[in-house]
């Protein structure tokens, strides 16, 4: 915060000088006092316990130990050396090893003394083996008061090296502290403390560097996270509402004849009540004035389509047209005889855009489009060539949005006066407090039901040893009229061995479902996109029984004949792209089923995702499995990753506290706007701060 004591350069705080505030800056970003008070432990352990040698178990976290130093020697191991230390207390002995640093400590340990070791042990045969440890004489370590909490700092290698250990920390955190008492100035209003008990600040933040009581130390972690979740929050929230106060959209106030002939006579099912809430969302947001950005989630089969068809009539019924933007020709043409097929019984036009739709009548579809006579576009990026002109392009619906970069939507907005309404929809299940704070900007809209009546697909593990169990299941479902799709893995570093596998596998398919009885396709991403569609289409009409791919098949094609999906090496797919995958069978009327192929030896994670895809269909589960193990970086890409370079809070641990930080800061929105009340000030001082420093916007926009 900016206040002037915290912001004295760190190199004039007791005990760091030049060379190590150099170190602290590049290593951890601490340029000043406030910077390293907001250096927090990433845990705490208990030092006023220790082990004995005997007492010590494999996969301890962190254990403390009390012995000396025996004997030193330098061990080489293949082409790197490494130090060891035989350590003993009156129980055994164990060692301790050092692969940096070694000459530093060679020259430094002192043999025979007491020293208390702390640090992760592992187990060797039968020895014990401590690496890095962090270490100090026991005389040293009894003068002062040893804490049950002691805070572990974060750290790196440069710093291990050179030896800006823990305890170090600790000492400047001590030495800091010593200077800045009660130096915080309050963050959140009193109601905001009070309403939610919470620690004031400056308690708060000594307690969690140096924690009186287990319970403090829970409430200061727990004001500081809320705090954190807060600002992200407030400056989400501020962030929406500008945008809908400066962008205008054209007010689609009219709920006229198209939409209400439709929604009444040609329906053919009755909308789920997750498609009734999302089609009133989207209503009320295109008719504010303001521009519509929204998200549209909602898993595979959960029926978007239909609520991206009444979007389309409600632009219709105010005068303008609408488009709908599909990643690939095939999942172009889908939509197209999809969406024909549901406006049949209507007067409306739907027209058909591609790469592949021959001059002449792309010149017809683009005069009508230019005279209004034609309300609906479907296509792929043809939609958005420069050619292309609306007559007054309503709202534009793009399917599958992580195909389609920034720059290619931002084409569609140059169309108009105004920017048409944009409707992303995706099938991959975001969860939902994570779509709150990356999406906090963007209105998300979730279908989060299917329609009844569905056969959950089936999902097996199954061993490589077992092929011939799965071919025979294979066969049987194709007996019975049905198609397989065999999936392989390609990663873009094997590429090679991948595309071997694949070309392998396929072999061994033609030879265990041979011509004539049975037909094979086969789609990769380095044939010839004609080629591609050519087999696909082979497919989709059901001349051939079996598909084998990569993943080229994951996005959208529909083919409800295929009702059994094998992936092999399945153990290489993340849960996202596994569920997409799994999603390309079970639609139509038969049960299906999703065979998941592996060796038998499996990571431990891996085992979780096989175990998750088999446990549950649910897209929203499965994404919170995927967010627990591989964590928010990940899972959104490199897309507004600042978010998550949180300092306390864990998107995936804290979920509750955020959702009730997002809640106290819109309550705090919609009773102050532009947040002026006195009792504000101190949420105003801050956001004024974090607004000043550019930093904090890279993440949001
Ligand atoms: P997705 O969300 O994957 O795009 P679709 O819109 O393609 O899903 O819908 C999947 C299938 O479910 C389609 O065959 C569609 O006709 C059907 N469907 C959609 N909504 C309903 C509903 N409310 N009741 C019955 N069937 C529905
Ligand atoms: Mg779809």
């Amino acid at each position: 915060m900016p206040q002037n004591f915290l912001s004295t350069p760190i190199e004039y705080l007791n005990g760091v000088g030049p060379q190590r505030a150099k170190l602290l800056r590049t290593e951890l970003g601490i340029d000043t006092y406030g910077d390293l008070a907001n250096l927090f432990p990433n845990r705490y352990v208990d030092k006023t316990k220790y082990y004995k040698i005997n007492q010590l178990i494999d996969g301890n976290t962190q254990v403390q130990v009390i012995g000396k130093i025996i004997s030193i020697k330098t061990v080489p191991t293949g082409k790197v050396s490494r130090l060891v230390a035989t350590f003993i207390d009156d129980t055994g002995k164990m060692e301790l090893v050092w692969f940096r640093g070694q000459k530093y400590f060679k020259d430094n340990l002192k043999l025979n003394q007491p020293y208390v070791v702390f640090g992760k042990v592992q187990r060797y045969g039968a020895t014990f083996s401590m690496a890095h440890p962090d270490m100090e004489l026991l005389k040293d370590h009894q003068s002062r008061a040893q804490q049950a909490m002691a805070p572990i700092y974060p750290s790196t290698e440069t710093l291990a090296k050179r030896k800006i250990t823990n305890v170090y920390m600790v000492k400047l955190m001590r030495s800091l502290y010593s200077e800045i008492h009660n130096s915080f100035i309050e963050t959140l209003s009193e109601e905001v403390l009070s309403g939610y008990s919470l620690m004031g600040k400056n308690q708060a933040m000594k307690e969690v560097h140096f924690p009186s009581t287990a319970r403090h130390l829970q409430a200061a972690r727990y004001r500081l996270k809320f705090e954190e979740l807060f600002f992200i929050q407030m400056e989400l929230l501020l962030k929406n509402k500008v945008r809908k106060s400066k962008i205008k959209g054209y007010p689609f106030q009219e709920v006229g004849d198209n939409f209400l002939d439709f929604y009444n006579n040609h329906l053919p099912f009755e909308l789920t009540g997750a498609q009734k809430r999302v089609v009133k969302e989207i209503r009320a947001d295109m008719g504010t004035g303001a521009h519509m950005n929204r998200l549209l989630q909602g898993d595979v089969g959960s029926g978007k389509t239909i609520v991206a068809v009444l979007t389309c009539l409600l632009a219709i019924d105010n005068g303008f047209q609408a488009c709908i933007m599909a990643p690939t020709e095939i999942l172009a043409q889908q939509h197209y005889a999809g969406v024909a097929e549901l406006l049949e019984k209507t007067d409306l036009s739907v027209g058909l855009l591609t790469g592949s739709v021959k001059t002449k009548e792309r010149r017809e579809l683009h005069e009508r489009l230019e005279d209004g006579s034609l309300h609906i576009l479907i296509g792929t990026h043809a939609l958005i060539e420069d050619k292309v002109k609306y007559k007054n392009l309503g709202v534009a619906i793009v399917d599958e949005q992580h195909r389609f970069g920034v720059a290619q939507r931002a084409k569609l907005w140059k169309k108009n006066e105004l920017p048409p309404h944009v409707l992303v929809m995706t099938a991959t299940p975001i969860p939902r407090t994570l779509a709150m704070s990356v999406y906090g900007d963007l209105d998300v809209s979730v279908i989060d039901e299917l329609p009844p009546g569905r056969k959950e697909i089936k999902t097996v593990h199954r061993y490589d040893k077992n092929r011939l169990g799965v071919f025979k299941f294979i066969r049987d479902e194709i007996t019975k009229g049905r198609q397989v799709y065999v999936v392989y893995p390609l990663i873009e570093e094997s590429e090679k061995l991948d595309y071997k596998d694949l070309q392998d596998g396929y072999e061994s398919i033609v030879r265990e479902f041979p011509l004539p009885d049975y037909k094979v396709s086969i789609v990769h991403g380095k044939m010839k996109p004609e080629d591609k569609d050519w087999e696909m289409d082979r497919f989709v009409k059901g001349e051939t029984q079996i598909m084998v791919a990569t993943t080229v098949i994951e996005v959208g094609v529909n083919v409800p004949n295929a009702s059994v999906m094998v992936i092999e090496s399945a153990e290489r797919f993340g849960l996202s792209q596994l569920h997409q995958l799994r999603g390309r069978v079970g639609r139509g009327a038969d049960q299906s089923f999703c065979i998941l192929m592996t060796g038998f030896k499996l990571s431990k994670e891996a085992r979780t995702r096989m175990e998750t895809m088999v446990r549950t269909t649910d897209g929203f589960e499965i994404a919170e499995v995927d967010l627990k193990l591989r964590g928010p970086g990940d899972l959104m890409g490199t897309r507004q990753s600042g978010i998550m370079n949180l300092r306390m809070a864990d998107l995936v641990k804290d979920q509750q506290i955020l959702a009730i930080a997002r809640e106290a800061a819109s309550k705090v929105l919609k009773e102050d706007p532009a947040i002026q009340l006195d009792k504000n000030q101190p949420i105003k001082r801050v956001m004024a701060y974090l607004q000043s420093k550019k930093g904090f916007w890279k993440y949001i926009s």
